[in-house]
């Protein structure tokens, strides 16, 4: 069984990190596969060009035994819709293989609103991680689909290559990138909010705003 992260990385932090760590082991997954976006359809565009996050990724999950940089949206023209990306996973994975497509309670919230959202849970199970500030609540039209899909654990989503949601309990770290290029625009430093090999990449790219000096001890 596989798990999918996708996001923006704009910058990669630990609370996406972290908790993709509990899911990997809590779900007993093989693999976490990170891919992060081109260009985003329901949001405004990255700050960081593609090259930089897909660095600040690699930096950030560098010697994570089961953690995967997966470029492939970088790689593909036009709008990052998930339901290509697991089109073109399920090419390369085979069509029985399970698949979670890992996804914060925020982005869950928009789910239905998503291109082709009910070919997408055809396509992978959803593993929704709780995150601070987003509360469980949801409308009607999700609140069913949940009654008909949701799941209770990992043996039944292994059972199947995907079609089942997920809650999965996870750290609550009230972190966010928004948060993190804020800090950096002020010139305040996003130190112990991110892996310090990002927050170093950052700082020697000038990235989000000017270098905050004495914080990080290589720049
Ligand atoms: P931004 O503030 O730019 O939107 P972000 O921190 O929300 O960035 P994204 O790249 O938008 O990060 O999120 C990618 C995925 O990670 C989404 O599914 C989001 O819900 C999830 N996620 C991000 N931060 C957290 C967190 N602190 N806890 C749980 N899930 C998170
Ligand atoms: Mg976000």
């Amino acid at each position: 069984m596989i798990g999918i992260y996708g996001g923006t990385f704009d910058p990669i932090h630990f609370g996406h990190l972290r908790p993709a760590l509990e899911v990997l082991q809590g779900l007993g997954l093989e693999q976490v596969r990170f891919v992060p976006l081109n260009v985003a359809v329901h949001r405004p565009q990255p700050i960081a060009s593609a090259p930089m996050r897909l660095a600040m990724l690699k930096a950030a999950i560098r010697g994570q035994p089961g953690f995967v940089a997966d470029p492939r949206e970088l790689q593909r023209e036009g709008g990052s819709y998930t339901y290509d990306t697991l089109l073109s996973l399920r090419r390369d994975l085979g069509s029985s293989c399970p698949l979670c497509l890992m996804i914060g309670a925020d982005a869950y919230h928009g789910f239905l609103d998503w291109y082709r959202p009910l070919e997408v849970l055809e396509l992978a199970h959803l593993v929704v991680m709780r995150r601070p500030g987003h509360d469980a609540a949801t409308g009607p039209a999700l609140r069913k689909l949940y009654l008909e899909r949701g799941s209770d654990g990992p043996v039944e989503l292994e059972s199947a290559p995907g079609g089942r949601i997920l809650f999965q309990q996870v750290s609550q770290l009230e972190i966010s990138s928004t948060r993190i290029r804020d800090l950096v625009t002020r010139g305040l430093s996003p130190h112990y909010l991110l892996p310090e090999a990002v927050w170093e990449l950052m700082a020697r790219e000038g990235l989000y705003g000017p270098v905050v000096s004495g914080a990080s001890s290589t720049v």
